[in-house]
């Protein structure tokens, strides 16, 4: 999108974010347009939840949803279209747009979410007046008003609110830190030291040394710089000065030029607004709140849980540990294995032990080859077409798409009927976001104002290599393995949104699924690209236009599980650290020494006494997975448990079999947060989650490997 256009009169007729079009008007969308939308939209949401309140007003479900949902949705379509822009076409103009209008929306929704006459009003809704979604979506508001503070009153909801707002400060300035602390760093180092690291990454130091007019090579803390240093510079000095700057950031022990950075106070501050939020709220701890709205019964659960399967991989990563120690030993001349070593090591015995380079898989995996295989999947499996779709969008490399089935259940018999759309925006660029993500647009939702269908709309975001121009002919994106098991997790994310077929947009597609259960479908569809019969079938060389051959197919699968038991000791530490932290850690005893004592219990490899990574852990002091780290692994156990559905019906000629797609598409996809997760699994496999699949998947279900 274009930022330069002057200033233009923004009166509702006008500004695009007040419109009526269905999907937002993206290329249309300027800074200027934002404050007067959301000081206009908050208006009318205003008038809503008044109206919606009065004394007079019917405690109705859809009296209310017609007067207050109807209004939220404006606002929240609007603001997500904006937030959207924010992240993939900043400019300084939209960024300061964003943070004028950042604090009246969430002003509004935490009112929003504690406004004691909309609680009583939905108390006294008639539950026997409600459909199966409704309930479902009544019975999730009225715990969100709880955990909300409405049943607050006097003094203790003013220091809720307190609590909210100085919770909301410290993570920012957490974040900050943990970026400044980052950025700050600089290293300038000669041509010799920088032996052994790829020519692509060295090109950008040279140019970073360059740019600042210095000789030599200029290194940074961001991992496109650091984790290339640490896995390939043959420099062992280097590599340790790099590792302590990195595992000391934000924290007590960084340089002297960056104490100002150190979270300490933060982090204690954080944990213990925290657990004072909690007990106001009537929980023991933070754990327990934190899990009011999750699968996971309880932190106890959940602290079992990761203790069993730190059990189970603890053999393996005491075997992977053992074969880096060997290796360096006897190939490298390190008999002390360091931890600045460690990613170095791993990168030498994985060359030696599969023989291949990640630029030779490379050259298969051209992007519209990738795509049209992942639409066939999806086509296939859960019987549904895919084609190119139009609408306004912000960057010319963005696609557009359209998801239709036919059947009875959609309303259009044999007529291919419109179930969802979605926006593909792959390519980096600047000025927008690193990593991958799905975002809904809106969901589908029976419009109590129109009675008409609204059906789902997501965004897919990726931030691949684009096509480049080699020789006058346009070269397509080529991605990497890991590039294509991103593209697929989002796209389950997308699917799992898009196919719903729940008329309540509270709890219809991602909306109102449990936060540790979120990550089935994404993590589910990652699993094809590891499927030989799938996998050839999207692979065409970038020049021979030849499809993967087997015997590289199999040196990837014999990769696969290499260190995934290192892999999984980590996580889990950095799980069971989170969990023990928010349930059973008291200021008193540190957070270090905490710390100290899950790595002694967990982790085969002991970092120095200096490092500390906590002080970087956004995750859980400035994301939203405080207490929540664990669900990533424990959605891993639902997904991998799902996939085996799929295995072990595979057809003679490697296809997936239909009826356990259908299934998979009717009871997980479709359901969305219409009834709990682990009703919507059982209802697909026919009886609860089994840890075994997981545990095949990730080479751990014999003796670990002895040679
Ligand atoms: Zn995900």
């Amino acid at each position: 999108m274009r930022m330069q256009t002057p200033s233009i009169p923004t009166t509702s007729s006008s500004n695009p974010l007040l419109g009526n079009s269905p999907l937002p008007a993206f290329d249309q969308i300027r800074p200027e347009h934002v404050e007067p939308a959301v000081r206009e939209l908050l208006g009318q949401c205003n008038q809503a939840l008044e109206t919606a309140t009065a004394m007079d007003f019917p405690a109705n479900w859809n009296h209310i949803s017609k007067v207050l949902d109807t209004a939220t949705e404006r606002l929240g379509c609007s603001w997500g279209a904006v937030s959207h822009l924010n992240s993939v076409c900043d400019s300084p103009e939209l960024r300061a747009a964003y943070n004028t209008g950042l604090p009246l929306v969430t002003e509004f929704w935490t009112r929003l979410g504690s406004d004691e006459r909309l609680y009583a009003k939905y108390k006294a809704i008639d539950a026997a007046t409600l459909t199966a979604e409704q309930v479902q979506a009544h019975k999730n508001a009225m715990r969100d008003f709880v955990l909300g503070g409405a049943e607050l009153t006097g003094a203790a909801k003013a220091r809720f609110a307190a609590i909210q707002e100085r919770q909301a400060e410290l993570s920012q300035k957490f974040s900050e830190n943990a970026l400044d602390a980052t950025d700050k760093f600089d290293l300038v180092v000669d041509a010799a030291a920088m032996d052994g690291v790829p020519s692509d990454v060295q090109q950008a130091t040279r140019a970073a040394a360059q740019a600042a007019g210095l000789d030599g090579h200029r290194l940074s803390l961001k991992l496109p710089c650091y984790l290339p240093v640490m896995q390939f510079a043959n420099d062992r000095e280097l590599r340790q000065t790099m590792y302590r700057a990195y595992a000391t950031r934000a924290s007590d022990q960084a340089s002297p030029e960056l104490a100002q950075f150190d979270n300490s106070a933060l982090m204690r501050e954080i944990l213990a607004l925290r657990k004072e939020e909690a007990v106001l709220l009537g929980f023991e701890n933070f754990g327990e709140l934190s899990l009011a709205p999750k699968m996971a019964e309880s932190p106890a659960r959940v602290i079992a849980f990761l203790r069993d399967l730190a059990a189970r991989a603890r053999p393996y990563a005491e075997q992977d540990m053992a074969d880096l120690r060997e290796f360096a030993r006897q190939h490298l001349q390190l008999p002390d294995l360091q931890a600045w070593d460690i990613p170095y090591v791993g990168e030498k015995l994985k060359e030696t032990r599969f023989a291949f380079s990640e630029q030779e898989i490379k050259q298969y995996f051209t992007f519209p080859k990738v795509l049209d295989g992942l639409f066939k999947i999806a086509e296939t499996l859960f019987e549904v077409v895919i084609t190119k779709d139009t609408a306004a969008v912000w960057e010319p490399g963005v696609s557009f798409y359209r998801i239709e089935r036919q059947g009875a259940d959609t309303g259009a018999g044999d007529r291919l009927a419109l179930v969802g759309q979605f926006y593909l925006d792959p390519t980096a660029r600047s000025g927008k976001r690193g990593g991958a993500w799905m975002d809904d647009v809106r969901s589908r939702w029976l419009r109590p104002d129109t009675g008409l269908t609204q059906t789902p709309v997501a965004h897919l975001v990726c931030n691949f290599a684009g096509p480049v121009a080699v020789d006058g002919a346009q070269r397509p994106a080529l991605l990497t393995h890991d590039d294509v098991i991103t593209l697929f997790h989002e796209f389950g994310h997308g699917l799992h949104h898009l196919l719903t077929l729940v008329n309540e947009r509270q709890v219809s597609g991602i909306s109102g699924v449990e936060w540790d259960a979120v990550e089935l479908p994404s993590q589910f569809m990652e699993n094809f690209c590891w499927e030989w019969d799938v996998l050839r079938h999207m692979t065409c060389h970038v020049h021979s236009g030849e499809s993967l051959p087997r015997a590289l197919f199999d040196k990837m699968l014999a990769a696969k599980n290499f260190q995934s038991g290192l892999q999984t000791l980590r996580q889990l530490e950095f799980s069971l650290f989170d969990m023990l932290l928010h349930t059973s850690h008291d200021a008193q005893n540190g957070i270090l020494a905490l710390q100290q004592r899950v790595r002694d219990e967990v982790a085969v490899v002991q970092p120095p006494a200096w490092s500390r990574n906590a002080h970087t852990f956004s995750h859980i002091f400035a994301g939203g997975y405080a207490a929540g780290y664990y669900s990533y692994k424990w959605a891993e156990v639902l997904s991998a448990d799902a996939y085996a559905a799929f295995e072990e019906t595979v057809l003679k000629n490697g296809q997936p079999d239909r009826e356990t797609g259908r299934k998979y598409r009717q009871e997980i996809l479709e359901a969305g947060g219409s009834r709990p997760a682990l009703d919507s699994f059982k209802a697909f496999r026919g009886r609860p989650p089994e840890l075994d699949a997981l545990l095949r998947h990730l080479g751990m279900a014999g003796n670990p490997r002895t040679t």
